[in-house]
């Protein structure tokens, strides 16, 4: 939906404005929504009466367990080489909706992912940044009786308090590396913050999926694989690692946003990488798919 006419406004939680929350999903190229949100550096929120959503798709099994609605919110600190939705990496390319609109949307798909085992799912983007706002949706999703499930690159993971996480059932934790040096290399951030966040959470015992993205030349190396497989197989926490191979999807993104994406002529993972990494995380005592 066009957001040219929009008034630039204040993280104030107190505007009357009120955008449907936009459906699509993932695939869907989303840009400059908002032109007058704030910066996504150092974004401070209010109480999150409001925040910046790329999409929502209904539908999914790939964001947790069951029949799922998934949420993606915008702005990311991360520039991941292989992101797959670099339209939300700033909070203007989102649609500015109320807490009330997603609210009242979800509650509409509360009864079929009720009966269906499913929940929410809020991804991104980076669903910490907008903290306060993804707090009180958990908080309404689950006085619907849904589960519900974070994806994060856990970079921001302490904004998530313990408050936060009791309205989080699931975490789905992307360690991108193991190695700092490739971990930069491939987020333009730090490992640090992750692993202590996956430390938090193994010590208050969160059910946890990890999620390894394996990239052709850029985190297949063996011991970056297996720094990952060794650090999360003691945690019991941990049900499940995933495995997501490489593709191009997003590809198209890069283009239309001006974009320089490095990995153009990155082939996707081959059967025979996908079946080593995970023979990698098995033999480290992982439940590993
Ligand atoms: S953390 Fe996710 S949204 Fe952010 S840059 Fe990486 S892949 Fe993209």
């Amino acid at each position: 939906m066009g957001r040219s006419d929009m008034t630039p406004l204040g993280d104030t939680g107190t505007s009357s404005f009120n955008s449907e929350l936009p459906a699509g999903g993932r695939h869907d190229l989303r840009y400059d929504q908002s032109p007058g949100a704030p910066e996504t550096d150092n974004y401070t929120e209010g109480e999150g009466a409001f925040g910046y959503v790329h999409s929502y798709e209904t539908g999914s099994r790939l964001d947790g367990p069951g029949f799922r609605v998934t949420l993606f919110v915008s702005g990311c600190p991360l520039r991941c080489q292989y992101c797959h939705n670099p339209d939300t990496w700033q909070l203007k390319h989102g649609t500015r909706v109320s807490l009330e609109r997603v609210v009242a949307r979800l509650g509409d798909f509360a009864p079929a992912l009720r009966s269906m085992q499913g929940g929410l799912t809020i991804s991104g983007g980076e669903a910490l940044v907008q903290a306060a706002f993804t707090q009180r949706i958990f908080k309404a999703a689950k006085s619907l009786g849904l589960h519900t499930a974070l994806d994060t690159s856990g970079f921001l993971g302490a904004r998530a308090t313990d408050e936060y996480l009791k309205s989080v059932d699931l975490v789905l934790l992307d360690i991108k590396s193991w190695d700092p040096e490739t971990y930069r290399r491939v987020t333009g951030q730090e490992v640090g913050p992750t692993l202590r966040f996956a430390e938090r959470l193994a010590a208050m015992n969160k059910p946890v999926w990890i999620r390894f993205v394996l990239v052709p030349g850029l985190t297949d190396g063996p011991a970056n694989v297996e720094g990952v497989a060794k650090f999360v197989a003691p945690m019991k926490n941990v049900e499940w690692v995933e495995i997501l191979p490489f593709h191009q999807l997003g590809a198209f993104k890069w283009k239309e946003l001006g974009l320089d994406y490095q990995l153009a002529d990155t082939p996707p993972a081959s059967p025979e990488l996908v079946a080593r990494v995970i023979g990698q995380f098995r033999d480290a005592g992982c439940n590993v798919r």
